[in-house]
């Protein structure tokens, strides 16, 4: 079983996709925490994002248990895993681990941005999970303030509408819903109705292939 979850930045996907792994008992994997470990590499040695052959060197060596370092998480770092994101070498050197991750046993929840369009193009569920621009950047926000970081929420609206734009628009793997994808805009939703809603798109599915 494979529960493929794609959707912009601070969507809600990543709670909701942690939260069903849980519920069904499957494996999980962040794959963005993936790119910003590369990223996060790139930053360390002081090099530029755009480095293609560092970004290739980190990526092929990647050791993926370093990939739940809080440290990945700021939005500098989450910058730079959007320019990584773009070049099709660095996305295919990390292909393969996902795909495997995805076949694990008994099933496997991932989120993204291409997982239902590339990745797992056959997943059994695919979710899309979209939220309005300013209540994206209110939890990211909020998210970065819990964690001690300093910012404001004008630079966290005007990082991701940038980080979405360049997701959007690179020529590979760009964000969008696969064509079987089922939509969730979690807008007006609380954590707990998300996830609600998200398993009734589970039941629903896994009621109609029983
Ligand atoms: O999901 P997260 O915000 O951690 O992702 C960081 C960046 O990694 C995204 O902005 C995107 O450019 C890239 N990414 C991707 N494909 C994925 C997951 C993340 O290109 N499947």
């Amino acid at each position: 079983m494979i529960i493929a979850i794609d959707g912009p930045a601070a969507s809600g996907k990543g709670t909701l996709a942690r939260q069903l792994a849980a519920q069904y008992g499957y494996h999980y994997l962040d794959t963005g925490s993936i790119y910003r470990a590369v990223a996060f590499g790139i930053l360390q040695a002081g090099k530029d994002p755009e480095d293609l052959a560092t970004a290739l060197d980190i990526a092929k060596n990647l050791d993926m248990s370093t990939i739940r370092d809080p440290d990945l998480r700021t939005d500098a770092v989450g910058n730079a895993a959007s320019i990584v994101a773009k070049q099709p070498e660095v996305r295919e050197a990390v292909l393969d681990y996902q795909r495997r991750f995805a076949k694990r046993s008994p099933g496997a929840v991932l989120d993204g941005r291409d997982i239902g369009t590339i990745v797992c193009p056959d997943a059994d569920i695919k979710l899309f999970v979209t939220a309005e621009d300013e209540e994206r950047a209110r939890r990211r926000f909020e998210e970065l303030k819990g964690r001690g970081h300093a910012t404001t929420l004008e630079k966290v609206v005007a990082d991701l509408i940038a980080r979405d734009e360049r997701d959007k628009t690179r020529e590979i793997s760009p964000l969008k819903p696969a064509e079987d994808a089922h939509l969730l805009d979690t807008t007006e939703l609380s954590i707990e109705a998300a996830f609600g809603a998200a398993c009734a798109i589970v039941e629903r599915v896994l009621e109609a292939d029983a």
